[in-house]
């Protein structure tokens, strides 16, 4: 018997064109292809498959990522949102999320979705700065995300940017810009993300080929503060290591992921998590990735639990100490080395800690290999 799923999560395999920098699951298609058409009728039968098995009755939080939902198209998503609809409870105490890419929303889609249920837009800007803009091989320019925005503000009020740092030939003065040019545009959320290079890329062949400088991670540390200074001054509270939001705009569906509820993936490459309290097993396309027991489950929820500005509770740390008692002992000599603290009945990651992800992170997961 496993714990019922409490986020799902719907993935969206199309782009209209690849980024020089993306690795996700996706692939580019022309608009109105075949295969966009073949997808929403499987996700149709997906979903009501899911509802008819008993796994949609306590969704709390939805989130159509990709790829790009906004790419299938008014029809495809109308059709998709509408058998969810039939199939949970899509209420506005749902948080359902869709991702949206600015050459791809246009008013039209913007009144279907929200009309459907849909009720947060994270919308894929990464630069307010054209030249960036076509370093990432992205398909909009500056005006699009803009008017993106301005569209998105005609229906929602919870209005996410994506923007990404460290790319090569941007300036801090461009990305403090976009960054302003973000919170000006009133959104009420903001992801940073820090460029990856991953091999098979364009971005990676070029690195590889010594044509494209590494990564700088502390160039990126430094663009992380500047993100952190004009966010905090706007009134943003940074909850997670990369995502800040205004106040009662946290995306409960990522928190979700970060404090070990269980998720349902539907659509190809899409994660699912299942789990017990003695089991957490993760799978994706039918493989089982991950099948932890009790100690490392409650370890990796402590793990997860420090990506977040609150960190984690004594109480926490106690439920996992009960079956790895060395993990008290790991946390203080992290606190003693500046990457977390204690106090208040909680242990927080500091900034370094942040900065240094994978030391913090990683001297917590060996409690429980
Ligand atoms: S739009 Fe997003 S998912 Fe699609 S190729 Fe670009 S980065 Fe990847």
């Amino acid at each position: 018997m496993f714990d019922p799923y409490k986020a799902l999560y719907i993935h969206v395999p199309f782009c209209k064109q690849r980024c020089a920098y993306c690795d996700f699951a996706t692939r580019a298609v022309p608009q109105g292809d075949a295969a966009i058409n073949a997808y929403a009728d499987d996700m149709v039968l997906s979903i009501r498959r899911a509802g008819k098995q008993g796994f949609l009755g306590s969704i709390e939080t939805v989130y159509l990522g990709g790829g790009t939902p906004t790419y299938l198209g008014s029809r495809a998503l109308t059709e998709i949102l509408y058998t969810l609809s039939l199939s949970m409870h899509l209420t506005d105490e749902v948080e359902c999320s869709m991702e949206a890419n600015p050459d791809s929303l246009d008013e039209r889609l913007v009144k279907d979705v929200w009309a459907l249920g849909v009720n947060r837009l994270s919308i894929g800007v990464q630069s307010f700065d054209d030249r960036v803009l076509g370093i990432l091989g992205r398909v909009h320019d500056a005006e699009a995300a803009k008017r993106a925005i301005e569209i998105a503000h005609e229906r929602f009020e919870n209005v996410s940017v994506d923007l990404m740092c460290g790319i090569p030939g941007q300036s801090q003065e461009s990305f403090a810009a976009s960054v302003r040019t973000a919170v000006a545009a009133g959104v009420t959320h903001v992801s940073i993300y820090p460029l990856e290079i991953h091999e098979g890329t364009p971005f990676g062949r070029a690195v590889a080929a010594g044509r494209m400088p590494a990564i700088d991670e502390d160039l990126e540390a430094s663009y992380m503060e500047i993100a952190e200074e004009i966010l905090g001054q706007a009134g943003f509270s940074r909850y997670e290591v990369a995502s800040y939001a205004r106040p009662g705009f946290a995306c409960r569906h990522n928190i979700a992921y970060w404090t070990g509820v269980p998720y349902l993936g539907l659509g190809p490459s899409a994660a699912t998590m299942t789990q017990n309290a003695t089991r957490r097993m993760r799978k994706q396309d039918d493989c089982v990735t991950d099948d932890l027991d009790a100690r490392q489950m409650r370890v990796e929820d402590v793990m997860m639990g420090m990506r977040m500005s609150q960190g984690v509770s004594d109480e926490l740390v106690a439920h996992a100490s009960e079956l790895a008692p060395e993990l008290v002992d790991v946390l203080d000599g992290l606190a003693s080395r500046g990457l977390c603290t204690h106090a208040d009945g909680r242990w927080r990651p500091t900034e370094r800690g942040w900065l240094c992800g994978n030391d913090l992170y990683g001297a917590i997961l060996d409690v429980a290999p």
